[in-house]
């Protein structure tokens, strides 16, 4: 059921709404914009209704407070305002209110509004996500992960967390698709990313292609050395998937990886530590492939395979 918070120090009216409401809808009510404002940051809802004329902080400030935080900007906000209200009405609006409801209610027409901001919110959020979303292997894509690195970036810096990038390449694809075609290509891409996604699935870990046979991670909070140990494993992963490539490249598919873990600092640029993970993984792919290369937070190189070094 989708969820609905209802904003108003009356507790008759708010008792009203919920009550037109509250067949089709799991209702919550707030008695003031400060509990208003607290469960609307820590619960997902769909739709807020939001009486203007409040004791203490008002509809209005709350509305603006809404906005400037990023859980809660896009949930549609519907004004409750009096019949004779038309410059709250207007000034709600400009500030960003979808609509507003009159009192006294008519249930139907209320019932309406309601539905139909909720399915225009629900619609913008199916096509915010395909638009984050790679469609071949169904995780993160480019455009997803220019916005998530830079803001992830800054929080690390902020928080002063280790930060981790993680380039991966699927080893000799070209190879790969000259001999077994383009479909059957995509195919591994597809398995590769289910594969290693499967274990970057932590809050803090997140994974996106990012174009063609390419794959980029971003991890925060652990070492360099917890981290190479876990992407070694996920190298191997996909080694074990045992998906057979051209005998003249090797037996199975796999993939070479390369990063770093340093801890962000003001001075310093993604842009700059994303290179570093380029340039390990071009040290994995000159020394032999299938294996990690990683920087650790005094720079120096780790190896999977250091015989190849
Ligand atoms: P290396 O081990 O050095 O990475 O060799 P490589 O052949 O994998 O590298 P290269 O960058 O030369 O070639 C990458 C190939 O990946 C080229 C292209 O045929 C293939 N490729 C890129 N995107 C896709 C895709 O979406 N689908 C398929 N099937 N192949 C793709
Ligand atoms: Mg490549
Ligand atoms: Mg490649």
């Amino acid at each position: 059921m989708e969820k609905i918070l209802i904003v108003d120090d009356s507790a008759v009216q708010a008792a009203q709404l919920k009550g037109i409401l509250t067949d089709e809808y799991d209702v919550s009510v707030a008695q003031t914009a400060e509990d208003g404002l607290r469960r609307a940051s820590s619960e997902s809802y769909s739709l807020i209704l939001l009486d203007v004329v409040m004791p203490g902080m008002d509809g209005f400030t709350l509305l603006k407070k809404l906005q400037e935080e990023i859980i809660t900007q896009n949930v549609p906000v519907i004004l409750i305002t009096s019949l004779s209200d038309v410059e709250n009405e207007q000034y709600g609006l400009v500030l960003g209110a979808v609509d507003y409801i009159t009192k006294p209610f008519h249930a139907p027409i209320v019932k309406a509004r309601v539905n139909t901001h909720i399915k225009l919110y629900n619609y913008r959020r199916q096509v915010e996500q395909q638009s984050m979303t790679d469609q071949l292997t169904g995780i993160a894509n480019r455009r997803r992960y220019e916005r998530y690195s830079i803001a992830k970036w800054h929080e690390a810096a902020r928080l002063q967390v280790p930060f981790s990038i993680c380039m991966f390449d699927i080893d000799k694809f070209k190879i790969y698709n000259d001999t077994f075609g383009h479909p059957a290509g995509d195919k591994v891409i597809a398995a590769v990313a289910k594969t290693v996604s499967a274990r970057l699935q932590r809050g803090t870990d997140f994974f996106a292609r990012y174009g063609g046979e390419e794959f980029v991670a971003i991890s925060t909070g652990d070492s360099s050395e917890k981290f190479f140990a876990h992407l070694k494993k996920i190298r191997q992963a996909v080694e074990a998937l045992h998906i057979p490539h051209d005998p003249s490249v090797s037996k199975w598919v796999t993939i070479s990886a390369g990063g770093v873990t340093a801890l962000p600092t003001m001075e310093s640029t993604y842009a700059s530590y994303l290179k570093i993970a380029d340039t390990m993984l071009y040290d994995a792919k000159k020394h032999g492939r299938n294996q990690v290369v990683w920087a650790d937070e005094r720079m120096q190189q780790l190896w999977e395979k250091p015989s190849r070094a």
